[in-house]
């Protein structure tokens, strides 16, 4: 990122996103900025939307009011008279190859190599010849420090390597957004460090990321940006000096008492 965030282009703009699952509504207008090179950081209590707004912006959930834009695309819908309308499979999966998705339990393809999970979608989806996607694959596998896993399947693999595996995956499709649904919480405590190294590597050379995570530290070190979430609504959107130290909503600084 240049010097003055604020010149970078904008990757997402989230405008008045409502969600509701049946009666409850989740979401409550939710507006969200993110420019180019920031690294986004989503706190808040369990059930206060955090993962259902995430995966709001790549469309795996339907929003019932508002916009949500990634790289200029609006995400999920098509203005037919004035109205969104649900655009095509199609499309959505066109506009998905610009987002990146880590979940909390990896879901990498139990039936596939560690390089044939990086490799499927940048064939199948991308239509990049095999040769090529295998050279990017194994410089991924190289990058997340798994060079030497290629024929491994992910049950041979710890779920820190899955984890690596996973955002390695995400990576290979080229995406201008990456999302983290809390990338570290299915993790034994000594694999965690491993993905947040990763992730920190990734936030250096500029990818644009929103992460989902109870883990303050990365926030504190690598979020330009930390955010709090409470019923549904952004309550908080603060650098990290500012949110860990002058909150200026009780309710952060109420959460922040009981996770630090
Ligand atoms: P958080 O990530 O902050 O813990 P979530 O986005 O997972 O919160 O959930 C917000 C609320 O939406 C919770 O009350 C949860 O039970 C509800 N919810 C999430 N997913 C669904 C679903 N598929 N169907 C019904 N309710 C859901």
């Amino acid at each position: 990122m240049s010097d003055d965030p604020a010149a970078e282009p904008v990757i997402v703009t989230a405008r008045g996103v409502e969600k509701h699952f049946g009666d409850l509504q989740v979401l409550k207008g939710i507006d969200l900025t993110v420019r180019k090179g920031e690294v986004v950081v989503i706190v808040g209590a369990s059930g206060s939307g955090k993962t259902t707004f995430i995966r709001c912006i790549n469309h795996l959930e339907r929003i019932q009011k508002g916009r949500i834009e990634v790289n200029g695309h609006l995400i999920g819908y098509r203005e037919r008279n004035g109205q969104l309308v649900e655009d095509s499979e199609r499309n959505i999966a066109r506009q998905r190859c610009e987002i990146g998705m880590v979940f909390q339990l990896f879901n990498l393809f139990p039936h596939l190599t560690a390089l044939e999970n990086i490799i499927e979608a940048p064939i199948h989806v991308r239509k990049i010849p095999r040769e090529e996607a295998l050279r990017t694959g194994r410089a991924l596998l190289a990058r997340v420090g798994l060079a030497e896993k290629e024929d491994t399947y992910p049950t041979q693999l710890s779920g820190g390597q899955q984890q690596r595996v996973a955002i390695a995956r995400a990576l290979a499709m080229r995406p201008a957004l990456m999302l983290f649904d809390e990338p570290t919480s299915a993790l034994d405590p000594e694999m965690i460090g491993e993905v947040l190294d990763v992730m920190k590597e990734l936030a250096r050379e500029g990818m644009t990321m929103i992460v989902v995570s109870h883990e303050m530290g990365f926030a504190r070190e690598v979020a330009n940006r930390v955010i709090m979430m409470h019923g549904g609504r952004i309550i908080e959107d603060a650098p990290p000096e500012q949110f860990f130290t002058a909150p200026a909503h009780e309710r952060t600084a109420a959460f922040l008492s009981r996770v630090i």
